[in-house]
């Protein structure tokens, strides 16, 4: 039965996982072009074009959340779907063996990861039928940072500084706007929307993931939503959230909307935001073997067209020469000394922190002195070397918000001085940063292998028991860059950033 199957789709994970397709890097190469290389939103966009050229060279995760993986399958009439349903299963684990995929499969109860990225629910796996003799496989890598930042809006609604949104075509375009301004750069922005106006909210949902299955590039078949695919675009990339939500002139690189009928009573526009590490590819496979017979949006025999050049790539970071250097442990005064907009190239140990191990600091004592240290949230993709110990593989930030109960207390308690993520954080956060003296820096999402190359060592890991991601990794870092976005002085530039988008959005409320 089909021999070639299963190696068909571990070829096909690990492209996605490791090499973006080429509408993406087309997208991502005009807003690095659009940017001056020393700013900030300059500076985000090269260690992000780095990143995308390591991952592909390396055949390493693009990032280190490797997302829900989902598959959309489309199949002869009487194909044996279940036989197919347990390869695909099969090839998932099999990635994630081979570290191309993260382990991101938890029990929702018990919070225990499965390991393998299998468990109820995961992967999402979706069959269609169709007249062809051939099988379709298409397959997007989703992570929870922008999953995140999904959203659904009912109809009629009132938006932040957009005023009412009807049930009318300038009603969707709001909600579209108001989501990628939400959405800050919590979800790695720029990112892609998918969006579906109308169906019920789960039909809604699903219809919206499906359009970033659209190339970045394609023309809307309906010209009225093509329309206002076109007026997104514009709106978006005036609200000057910028990559990472640093500021900066590229929000959004792609709006694809599509409609599904709906109840009388509802009107529904739901809203699917995808990364810049818009991972996604598919592959058309021999109905008889299994062999894939050719790539889907791109070309299966060629290599990707790097990002930079090789003198770019050997250049690494462009420096401004004003970067400050710091070691851990890291004293008040070097903290109280450091302002919103510095950046900082960190060195010595930072320990990993996400969701279990803040959860766990709250009622425990850490498992290592944090005095002066760094915390970054990070849940790496760890592979054991055979002499026994780990190499830490991919390590970019996670989304920070999430910690904003505990972190504040975290600080104070236990001394630690700078805290590492993206996305940003909030009030209680920073008053908590004024207080104990401490900073937060933002890295930059998704770039997993560049960070990973910042990381001399794995000295060591605690709390192992909440499964890779979650666990407290030691690592030995030297020239770790990062901006400090929230500082000791109670300013925050994601505030700053907030409030002059906001300005922005309510000059696109027509
Ligand atoms: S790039 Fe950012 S939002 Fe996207 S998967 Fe990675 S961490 Fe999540």
């Amino acid at each position: 039965m089909l021999p070639s199957f299963f190696d068909s789709l571990v070829a096909l994970i690990t492209r996605t996982s490791t090499d973006l397709p080429p509408d993406v890097r087309q997208a991502m190469g005009m807003a690095l072009a659009g940017e001056e290389p020393a700013t900030r939103a300059g500076q985000a966009l090269t260690i992000i074009a780095q990143n995308i050229d390591q991952a592909e060279s390396c055949d390493g995760p693009i990032c280190q959340d490797t997302g829900m993986p989902t598959f959309e399958v489309k199949v002869p009439v009487g194909a044996n779907q279940i036989w197919m349903k347990q390869q695909i299963k099969d090839a998932v684990a099999e990635a994630t063996k081979r570290g191309k995929l993260r382990p991101n499969s938890v029990d929702s109860i018990t919070g225990e990861n499965s390991g393998n990225n299998l468990g109820p629910g995961t992967p999402i796996i979706h069959f269609e039928q169709w007249e062809k003799d051939e099988i379709e496989v298409k397959l997007i890598l989703k992570g929870g940072g922008c999953e995140n930042t999904n959203a659904q809006y009912a109809l009629p609604a009132d938006l932040d500084h957009l005023g009412r949104a009807d049930r009318s075509l300038d009603g969707v375009r709001k909600c579209i706007l108001h989501a990628v301004w939400k959405a800050q750069g919590k979800g790695c922005a720029p990112g892609a929307v998918g969006v579906c106006v109308g169906g019920d909210r789960t039909s809604g949902y699903l219809h919206a993931k499906e359009q970033l299955f659209r190339t970045l590039d394609d023309r809307n078949p309906d010209p009225r939503l093509g329309e206002i695919e076109d007026a997104v675009m514009d709106a978006a990339n005036q609200l000057t959230v910028g990559p990472m939500g640093f500021g900066g002139k590229t929000s959004l690189i792609g709006c694809k909307i599509g409609a599904l009928n709906r109840l009388p009573a509802s009107f529904f526009v739901s809203v699917a935001y995808d990364c810049w590490a818009f991972r996604r590819l598919g592959v058309t496979l021999d109905v008889r073997s299994g062999a894939i017979s050719s790539w889907l949006y791109r070309d299966g025999d060629t290599t990707s067209q790097p990002m930079l050049t090789p003198e770019q790539m050997a250049a690494g970071l462009p420096r401004t020469g004003r970067e400050i250097r710091l070691q851990a442990p890291i004293s008040d005064e070097q903290i109280r000394a450091l302002k919103v907009g510095d950046v900082v190239l960190v060195s010595g140990t930072m320990y990993t922190g996400r969701d279990a191990v803040h959860h766990h600091l709250m009622k425990h004592e850490p498992p290592v002195d944090l005095r002066g240290g760094v915390l970054y949230h990070c849940g790496p993709v760890v592979v054991k070397e055979d002499d026994g110990g780990w190499k830490v593989t991919a390590a970019g930030p996670t989304t920070s918000i999430r910690e904003e109960p505990y972190q504040a207390d975290i600080i104070k308690r236990y001394g630690v001085r700078i805290v590492i993520g993206k996305g940003g954080m909030g009030a209680k956060t920073l008053a908590g940063l004024q207080e104990s003296g401490a900073v937060y820096l933002n890295a930059v999402g998704g770039a997993a292998q560049f960070y990973a190359r910042c990381i001399n060592k794995v000295t060591g890991v605690s709390l192992l028991e909440f499964g890779t991601p979650e666990a407290m990794w030691h690592l030995e870092v030297t020239d770790f860059p990062a901006i400090v976005t929230m500082d000791a002085h109670g300013h925050s530039l994601h505030k700053d950033v907030e409030a002059a988008s906001a300005t922005k959005l309510a000059s696109a409320r027509g």
